[in-house]
This record gives structure tokens, sequence and C-alpha cells, in this order.
């Protein structure tokens, strides 16, 4: 997507914090850190939300799954984390792109 600013970091078009990139994904330190730990997990296709995933899909999400407590684990999250996928409007969703952010490095006790 020309516009997505997730692809333009996926195509090496504007810069990010990198912290893991694959064939299928890359994670890099979210731009405006809500923990002291705050990484986004983004797959390289271009899918908007989970509103648009279909069944072949399927592969790629459980991927994400697994890689989720690797790049914990890569990150030093030893105590625990928290993960959030934001979908649509009032879902909070403000980059059009599916991803994944992982929190830790505190308490994570609010809701
Ligand atoms: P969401 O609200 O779930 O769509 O989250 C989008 C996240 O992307 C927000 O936490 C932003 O701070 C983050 N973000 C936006 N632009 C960038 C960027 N260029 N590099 C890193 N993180 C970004
Ligand atoms: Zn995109």
């Amino acid at each position: 997507m020309d516009d997505c600013i997730f692809c333009k970091i996926i195509n090496k078009e504007i810069p990010c914090n990198k912290v893991y990139e694959d064939d299928a994904f890359i994670v890099f330190h979210d731009i405006h850190p809500k923990a002291k730990v705050h990484v986004l997990v983004v797959p390289k296709t271009h899918i908007v939300s989970l509103n648009e995933l279909q069944t072949h899909d399927q592969p790629m999400l459980g991927q994400l799954m697994l890689l989720l407590p690797t790049i914990a684990a890569q990150l030093g999250l030893n105590n625990g984390f928290r993960t959030v996928i934001n979908t649509g409007k009032e879902g909070g969703q403000e980059v059009n792109h599916l991803h994944v952010h992982i929190l830790g490095g505190r308490l994570m006790l609010f809701k």
C-alpha cells in the first residue's frame, strides 16, 4: 500500500529501530512507547486489521503467535509481557496495517 507507514518501513523507505526481521515479519520499537519496552510485530503482508483476515492467512497467524514469546525473550521480558491488537476506529487503531504490540518491563496493571 502506497500510503501505509508500516509498508514504507517494510520497504525501507522510512527508518525504524528494528529488533528483528525475517521473510514474513518485521519487529521494531514503537515511536511513542507506552511502557519501558514497547515493540510492534508487523507481518510484511499488507492486511488492514483482524477484520480483513482470510482463511489463507492461517499459517502466517500461527507463525506470528509463535514469534511473540521469542521476541519477548529476546527483549529480556522474562517476567511476562502484554500483547495488544487494536482493531478499527473504536478499537483505537491508528495505523491500518495489522500489528501486535508487545509491552513490558514494568507491571502491566492498567486495563
Ligand atoms: P495502533 O494504534 O494499534 O494502530 O498503533 C500504532 C502504533 O504505531 C502507535 O503506538 C504509534 O506510536 C506507532 N507508530 C506510528 N508510526 C510509527 C513509526 N514510524 N515508527 C514506529 N512506531 C510508529
Ligand atoms: Zn501496509
